[in-house]
């Protein structure tokens, strides 16, 4: 019998070997960040460039776009057509900048970047002024072209390589909506606990048992060890690959927490690739969905399952375990210590009620940047007047902890920054599914039977990869559309039930 489909056939060879160039690129990556001697580190830059050029050349192939056309008058099924939708959409844009473009982006970044790292400490904003100016003068050019040719607004266009299909005539009504009652929530939870006085836990916490206890924890997630590692960095990461994930945490001997929570956010997005469906494992169907998608597999894991009673009931004898019995570690007060809620400078450092302010502020400034409403040099007196609104706190004079503090707008990730609170959302959505299907929930996580969580989360998310839009998986996961009102509801019930 003659091969019914063989130009969709050559398309998924071509995406397979992209695959595993990108599983070595990877893999050299992780090392570099883990295990590399610093004279290894030039040899390596140039080899991980050599490899980078040659994935782009291969990602960019010009015969691409006629054997996409020549594939879609195959007899193809339909997860063979999501597929071909993903390989174009990825195709589409890898190929809408022109190289001269890519390239001004790269070194006006890295620049700012560079430069940022010292700038920052040193509260300097008028340097960091000089080298921002030009990545925003790039990234709205690069908004334009991508809005010229995709019919978006030029800020979504830009959402839409994270966030495909998402809007900011959506977001700004969700976080329209937050923005009324955030603020209100946020204030009742900080008087309501101001009453409270958990005790404290007692370090040092020793590296060494942190790390057992971490790896620990991830057994107890289901992280599969024999497709995957834990390892320290300077700055925490997920890597690798589906087969192969590579998982980075630090640790802090006067603080457990950090690396308690890093450990258990990144095993939820570990869990997530290593899940994904295997018999497409290299095609772009077979990749999370997006990034709001894989925050809402680690945000259930760190703020649904992990700070819920039942799971802190069970990590409490682990934390005697490993750091030696103490009254902190009794369960009803590790679960006060854990849910915390306290208005800060830092969005990094936020509990999750206050988190979304943070992105709030960020989506509505970075918002205005790209379409050309305001100036880099009016960002500071934005950032003060959101954060004194929406968080009471008062930044004036301080951009090391005010608007200088992350790396994305010198990075140009303009469009991120609303992922982390839609997948906070989407979260919250998915818990509210799994308690419906199972009433006793609670009970059985506290029993140690993660097994609901975990089953679920593999059906409807993990093994779907890319074969639904964002808006059909959360359709078919929880019968509807991204829907805030749970998110609301979660915060409500957690904080102030
Ligand atoms: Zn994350």
């Amino acid at each position: 019998m003659s091969n019914p489909h063989p130009t969709y056939e050559a398309l998924t060879a071509h995406y397979t070997r992209l695959h595993r160039y990108g599983h070595l690129q990877a893999m050299a990556w992780w090392d570099q960040a883990c295990n590399m001697p610093p004279k290894g580190q030039e040899a390596r830059a140039a080899a991980l460039a050599e490899v980078a050029a040659l994935i782009h050349r291969m990602r960019t192939d010009p015969q691409l776009p006629q054997q996409f056309e020549r594939a879609a008058q195959e007899p193809l099924d339909d997860a063979q057509r999501a597929n071909l939708r993903e390989m174009q959409r990825e195709w589409q844009s890898d190929n809408a900048l022109p190289e001269a473009l890519v390239q001004a982006k790269t070194l006006a970044t890295s620049r700012c970047e560079h430069a940022w790292r010292t700038q920052r400490p040193a509260n300097d904003w008028h340097g960091f002024l000089e080298n921002f100016r030009p990545v925003l003068r790039i990234a709205r050019e690069e908004a334009a072209l991508l809005s010229a040719q995709n019919g978006l607004r030029p800020y979504d266009a830009l959402m839409d390589r994270y966030e495909p299909g998402m809007t900011s005539e959506t977001v700004e009504r969700v976080f329209g909506d937050l923005r009324q009652w955030l603020p209100g929530l946020i204030a009742r939870v900080v008087e309501r606990q101001s009453r409270e006085r958990p005790i404290e836990a007692q370090g040092p916490f020793p590296k060494a048992a942190q790390r057992a206890l971490s790896l620990e924890l991830m057994a107890l997630l289901h992280f599969d060890f024999e497709a995957g590692r834990l390892d320290e960095s300077a700055h925490p990461f997920s890597g690798g690959v589906p087969e192969d994930v590579r998982l980075t945490t630090r640790y802090r001997e006067d603080d457990f927490v950090q690396s308690l929570m890093g450990t258990i956010h990144e095993t939820g997005h570990a869990r997530y690739e290593q899940n994904l469906p295997r018999e497409l494992l290299g095609q772009p169907v077979a990749l999370a969905r997006s990034m709001a998608i894989h925050e809402s597999q680690s945000l259930s894991f760190e703020m649904q399952l992990a700070r819920s009673p039942g799971f802190v009931e069970l990590i409490a004898p682990l934390l005697r375990k490993h750091f030696g019995a103490q009254p902190a570690f009794e369960p009803g007060n590790l679960h006060r210590l854990l849910t915390r809620v306290e208005p800060g400078f830092i969005r990094v450092d936020a509990d999750e009620v206050t988190y979304p302010a943070h992105v709030i502020l960020r989506f509505e400034i970075e918002r205005a940047l790209i379409e050309g409403d305001i100036e880099a040099e009016d960002i500071p007196a934005l950032w003060d007047e959101k954060m004194q609104s929406l968080l009471g706190v008062d930044t004036r004079g301080n951009y090391r902890d005010g608007c200088m503090q992350d790396v994305h707008w010198p990075e140009a990730l303009f469009g991120y920054f609303p992922c982390y609170t839609l997948g906070a959302m989407y979260a919250a959505q998915w818990f509210a599914t799994l308690r419906r299907g199972t009433p006793d929930l609670d009970a059985r996580i506290a029993s140690g039977d993660l097994a609901p969580v975990f089953d679920w989360l593999r059906d409807n998310i993990w093994l779907q990869g890319s074969r639904w839009t964002t808006d059909e998986l959360a359709q078919r996961a929880s019968g509807e559309p991204l829907n805030p009102a749970h998110f609301k509801s979660h915060l409500e019930s957690r904080y102030l039930g």
